[in-house]
């Protein structure tokens, strides 16, 4: 383990700071399975957690097979029976998630701290952005739970129709944003009375751990919140579990795939699935340029490219391409990685040396295909051991070219040029995804057309990352089916019971 702050300071970059310094010597992790309300050991086999910031291990965390999977699964079908959470009067459920939520934000810089030496952002970006999504997450589930009401319906007797948990829910996360995703999946699967077993990324297991054992100490029920950590298998294994009956999935289209057959293989069990995006950004003629361009520029490059409704096609009218050019050629060294650890860092490391050479791969193709490097596509601060990558941009791309057709997941953005809006209608609905989608114009009625004839779940005008916690965040086409954060969420994970009486 390296928790000494000196085995921190890399070659070529500044930090880490006093903050996190200190931060850093008082970590501890957690590394076993959470079952029933406490640690337990698993599989002997145990995964090795690298951190992109340096290149370190951090720890060895178990890679979580069937005896423990099965545990887990058990002890939340019987705390799901016992009904001390699925009956508990939903006004109790609801201060008991709001304890949790208070504890999430006393613990964010440690929380923050775990998220960032697995994957590499930038903790004081964890702490600001991820947690604070994490906690307001709870807090709006929470006060949702005794607001949402059951129906009668208008038939001659008494038809009354409630709305009930599911049973034992599977939450499987990514590892772009840890501890945000995990609440937006949790929070809503807890505040209707689920009993969960969450699978956090292989990449990132130590915040959802720490987050569980947070959960037990303010007085949620043992066995209502399981984790497992562990890598796909794990993940396949707890999907194709016959007491799942629900299962919530954030990750790679390929992966979402595979849920459909473990699901239906299984006992058809209900399926939500947020997966990848190949968002476009439009620029419409009567546009402020440069605002458009830095926003768009800011979308994608923030978290290192890593966000699956990043803006990774920037398409402008040919008119304006060479201004455009410059302005994103600027727009792209204002985030160049810093430390990870550092104050105020904005961005920093990649997740993996694996994810970055993916990356550097798809860029390297799309230069063999005849497009053009404007800037970036070299890794960076080599010897510090870390993951770093500059950011890059393409142009010259073809529509139907592999680096405008595929998620690359990482910084690198396209820029392309459309002759009208239908083109550019047709350019950016031409992908497999369907998750966002950004528009720029200060033409609400062109706007808000072009925006309604867009393959997207969201549409940002003027905007890269709109909405809240409030909002239904989820894709069509391969990106997903189903949504997170909003009501939407809550209903996702409640199932429909109908009882008729003769009057
Ligand atoms: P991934 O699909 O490799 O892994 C996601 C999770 O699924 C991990 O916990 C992993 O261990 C697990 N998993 C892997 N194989 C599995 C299998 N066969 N059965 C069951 N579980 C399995 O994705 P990733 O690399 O962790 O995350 C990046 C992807 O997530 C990108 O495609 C990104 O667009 C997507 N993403 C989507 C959203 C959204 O809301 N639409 C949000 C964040 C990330």
């Amino acid at each position: 383990m390296t928790t000494s702050a000196s085995e921190w300071s890399l070659k070529g970059l500044d930090g880490p700071s006093e903050k996190w310094e200190s931060r850093l010597r008082s970590l501890r992790f957690r590394t076993t399975p959470f079952v029933h309300g406490e640690f337990i050991d698993g599989n002997p086999e145990s995964m090795g957690l690298i951190s992109p910031i340096n290149g370190e291990p951090i720890c060895d965390v178990t890679n979580s097979r069937s005896g423990e999977i099965d545990d887990a699964v058990a002890s939340a079908l019987r705390s799901f029976r016992d009904g001390l959470w699925s009956r508990l009067a939903p006004i109790d459920r609801r201060s008991t998630m709001l304890r949790l939520a208070d504890a999430i934000e006393e613990h964010a810089e440690e929380l923050a701290l775990l998220d960032a030496l697995c994957v590499g952002k930038p903790a004081d970006v964890a702490k600001g952005v991820d947690l604070t999504s994490a906690v307001k997450a709870f807090r709006w589930y929470a006060e949702l739970i005794d607001k949402r009401y059951g129906e009668v319906a208008p038939t001659a007797n008494l038809d009354i129709v409630l709305r009930e948990p599911v049973g034992v829910v599977a939450a499987i996360v990514p590892w772009n944003y840890p501890l945000m995703i995990t609440a937006w999946k949790i929070a809503p699967m807890l505040a209707a009375g689920n009993s969960v077993v969450l699978k956090p990324s292989e990449y990132s297991p130590l915040s959802a751990l720490r987050l569980a054992e947070l959960a037990v100490s303010v007085g949620l029920p043992r066995g209502v919140l399981n984790v497992l950590p562990g890598d796909g298998e794990t993940g396949k294994i707890l999907s194709s579990h016959a007491d799942v009956r629900a299962i919530g999935f954030t990750g790679s289209t390929s992966t979402g795939k595979q849920l459909f057959r473990y699901a239906s293989e299984s006992t058809m069990k209900e399926l939500s699935l947020e997966c990848g995006g190949k968002s476009s950004s439009i620029v419409l003629e009567d546009a402020d340029l440069e605002k458009a361009v830095k926003g768009t520029a800011s979308g994608l490059f923030y978290n290192a490219g890593q966000t699956c409704n990043a803006p990774s096609r920037l398409l402008v009218p040919s008119s304006k391409f060479e201004e455009a050019l410059q302005l994103v050629t600027s727009a792209a060294k204002d985030y160049m990685p810093t430390h990870p650890l550092s104050d105020g860092a904005t961005v920093g490391a990649m997740v993996s040396s694996k994810q970055a050479h993916r990356v550097d791969d798809f860029v390297k193709r799309a230069v063999a295909d005849g497009a053009t490097l404007v800037t970036g596509g070299e890794f960076l601060f080599a010897e510090s051991g870390g993951v770093y990558y500059a950011p890059t941009v393409l142009s010259d791309v073809k529509q139907d070219s592999e680096i405008v057709q595929e998620e690359v997941f990482g910084p690198v953005l396209t820029l392309e040029r459309f002759e009208s809006v239908e083109d550019a209608l047709a350019k950016a609905n031409g992908t497999r995804f369907g998750l966002w989608a950004n528009v720029w114009t200060n033409d609400l009625a062109a706007g808000l057309s072009l925006a309604r004839q867009l393959d997207a779940g969201t549409v940002g005008m003027n905007a890269v990352f709109g909405g809240d916690i409030t909002t239904p965040f989820g894709g069509i086409k391969e990106s997903g089916i189903g949504r997170d954060r909003s009501i939407a969420a809550f209903d996702k994970y409640t199932k429909l019971r109908h009882i008729s009486i003769v009057t």
